[in-house]
């Protein structure tokens, strides 16, 4: 239930009442851990780096300085007295690249294990989540967990190590040669800081927020892009392309782009992929849209500003910024140059000064590099959190874990006891009340009743997707919560669902999904049994024919005659057939029917049929409506009662005689 609701306030729009999922940095600290001596050597080459960095402006400075001197008194030999600063300062440039390079390589490194590590463990971890997490999850959401953010957390994790130990450190190094120089500068510039520092953390939190704004809205994006392009069938045939183009990843703030949309665009209601008016959340597309520009904004703002304090440092204008020296300052400490521009580089640099302008340039650029990195840790922190959150959720229903019965002692039996159902994320709607029914071993039971009454929720409930919300359900007396579920769902039952999916491999992969490990002759011994081997013999390549993704390349007979081979091949010894043939022709019927007719004998069956016609071999009939049992009777007690199956009956008699009855 907690599950659900967290997904009818989207996190986008959490109001005040909604917890924020917070940064898990113990799990961080898991996946750092088997990094750290790499990072620890990432971050000695980066100090050298820093170190070097803070040296090389000092000796420009030097240069600088004789360059002025030789050019106001024309004495000595500039070559001279020049040549061994400039050897110093190539080497020391040859030094600073070697490092950045060696630190930016194990950063990079460090970054691509521990993305891939977490991408790891974020998949296996979504695998094991329960039915109802994926009842009320865009898969193309998760995907862009996958994706999106781990891929954004890493390039702010590389980031900000590289970046935070330069501008650190540059900052330092620039404070302590700036204090040996000047103390008047150094203390402007320690009163200044914490301002900066304080404006920065205010801004923090507005930011954090908008953040993740704009990441819900690129998941949303992919939500949709990855629904269309998967059904892409279904959007052709309603020529919904534009539609789904300007909400999926055509969408201009995907892009980062500016709003394109025209009045026109804006009047039109914002449609989800089923041609439905999204009427939970309409508002929601714009405010995002918003979120996202004022996140470039942002962010983009920096190093905008940034590039430009440089620029107009060395033509002498300042221009009013955040994390630069306030213009006023500037004034005080070089009234000599400030408001003149386009000046020349060496008759600019007032010869009193250069020391001290190479070191007070350093420290606001490297603040202002350090604001960057704040925008983009924040980005990063975000992502984590939304890449961590579904890492630390754990499913109510464990994926394995139990007592099994030994093959031997198995009997199949099954009984439903008084069972109360509700879906999670649809808790006002009772689909079961009250539900009780029994399946006799090596019996074939068949339900039915009217569509929407809940049978395919009974069979949600014997395989174990859903718990009860009250009673329970049985396997020869014991209570389904107490059994393996994975021994119950891959060797216990069989389960055939209306539309069978298949994976994009060959047919020979497909029918092995059901057993892993299966030889080539247990796999031809399952398809003949479903009546597949004729039709897969038929392709040119046989059992290694690739079956296109969903099993798209297939007619529904065939596709169906493979999942029933892919049921079968496990040998179960309970089966549920969910109106496996409902979708099919009658040719095509037949031919499954006959299949499965053969699979039921000696098995515990269920059969869900809409298709009244279908059932009547079975042993038992029962007739469900408003989520309890009504009728339970063989089809000839059932019609002699007279009641709702015979009724059942006669509607369906007259809306489409059975091929039978007609003759
Ligand atoms: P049947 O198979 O008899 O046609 P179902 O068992 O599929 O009926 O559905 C019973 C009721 O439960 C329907 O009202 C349906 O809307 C609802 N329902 C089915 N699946 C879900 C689900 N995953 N989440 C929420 N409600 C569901
Ligand atoms: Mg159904």
């Amino acid at each position: 239930v907690a599950l659900c609701e967290a997904e009818a306030a989207p996190p986008a729009r959490s109001g005040p009442g909604v917890v924020e999922p917070r940064f898990n940095w113990k799990l961080f600290w898991q996946f750092l851990r088997p990094h750290l001596l790499v990072l620890g050597a990432a971050i000695v080459l980066a100090l050298g780096a820093a170190l070097v960095n803070v040296q090389i402006p000092l000796l420009l400075g030097q240069l600088v300085e004789i360059v002025a001197k030789y050019t106001r008194d024309h004495v000595g030999s500039f070559l001279t007295e020049s040549r061994n600063l400039s050897t110093h300062l190539l080497i020391l440039y040859g030094l600073q690249g070697l490092l950045t390079f060696g630190y930016l390589a194990l950063l990079s490194r460090i970054g691509e294990h521990m993305a891939a590590d977490m991408r790891r463990a974020l998949f296996s971890n979504l695998l094991r989540q329960d039915i109802a997490f994926f009842d009320a999850k865009k898969t193309g959401q998760l995907v862009s967990r996958l994706t999106t953010d781990v891929q954004e957390f890493k390039s702010s994790f590389k980031l900000a190590i590289s970046q935070g130990l330069r501008s650190c450190t540059q900052v330092a190094g620039c404070l302590v040669s700036l204090s040996m120089l000047s103390t008047r500068l150094t203390l402007l510039l320690m009163v200044a800081t914490p301002a900066l520092m304080g404006a920065g953390t205010l801004m923090g939190s507005a930011l954090r927020k908008l953040s993740r704004q704009c990441q819900e809205q690129v998941a949303r994006a992919t939500g949709v892009a990855d629904e269309a392009l998967g059904n892409v069938r279904t959007v052709r045939a309603f020529a919904m392309e534009q539609r789904e183009e300007e909400h999926g990843l055509g969408h201009p703030v995907y892009w980062g782009l500016p709003r394109g949309r025209t009045a026109a665009d804006r009047g039109r209601p914002h449609v989800l992929p089923g041609g439905l008016p999204d009427s939970a959340e309409p508002a929601a597309p714009h405010d995002d849209e918003e979120a996202t520009h004022r996140l470039d904004r942002w962010t983009l703002a920096p190093p905008l500003t940034q590039g430009g304090a440089c620029d107009d440092m060395s033509s002498g204008n300042f221009v009013w910024g955040p994390p630069r020296v306030p213009p006023v300052i500037q004034c005080l400490l070089f009234p000599s140059f400030s408001g003149r521009s386009n000046m020349l580089f060496p008759t600019f640099v007032s010869p009193r000064f250069p020391r001290e302008w190479t070191a007070l340039d350093l420290t606001p650029r490297s603040m202002a590099n350090l604001s960057v990195l704040f925008g983009q840790v924040v980005r990063g922190l975000s992502a984590g959190t939304r890449v961590f959150e579904y890492m630390t959720l754990s499913p109510c229903i464990p994926l394995s874990g139990g007592h099994c019965i030994p093959k031997e002692h198995l009997r199949g039996a099954i009984t439903f006891h008084n069972v109360s159902f509700s879906y999670p994320c649809r808790p006002g709607l009772q689909v079961l009340r009250d539900f009780t029914l029994t399946l006799p071993p090596g019996k074939i039971v068949a339900l039915v009743g009217q569509s929407g009454g809940g049978k395919t929720t009974v069979a949600s409930l014997l395989e174990r997707f859903y718990d009860p919300t009250a009673g329970m359900v049985t396997l020869d007396g014991q209570d389904l919560r107490a059994l393996d579920p994975s021994w119950l769902r891959g060797q216990v039952i069989g389960f055939i669902s209306q539309e069978p999916v298949l994976f994009g491999t060959t047919v020979m992969e497909n029918i092995r999904f059901g057993k892993p490990g299966a030889s080539d002759e247990e796999v031809y011994a399952a398809a003949r049994e479903a009546n597949a081997h004729e039709f897969i013999t038929s392709f040119p390549e046989g059992y290694n024919t690739v079956v296109g993704e969903r099993g798209a390349t297939l007619s529904g007979g065939q596709k169906q005659r493979l999942a029933l081979a892919r049921a079968l091949i496990k040998q179960p010894s309970v089966l549920i057939l969910d109106e496996a043939t409902s979708a099919l022709d009658s040719e095509s019927e037949r031919l499954v029917q006959e299949a499965l007719d053969r699979a039921s004998a000696g098995r515990t069956v269920l059969v869900i049929a809409h298709r009244l016609s279908t059932v009547r071999g079975a042993h038992q009939i029962v007739v469900m409506a408003h989520g309890r049992v009504c009728e339970v009777g063989t089809h000839e007690e059932l019609l002699k009662k007279g009641r709702l199956y015979s009724e059942l009956i006669r509607r369906q008699a007259l809306d489409a005689p059975p091929p039978e009855m007609s003759r």
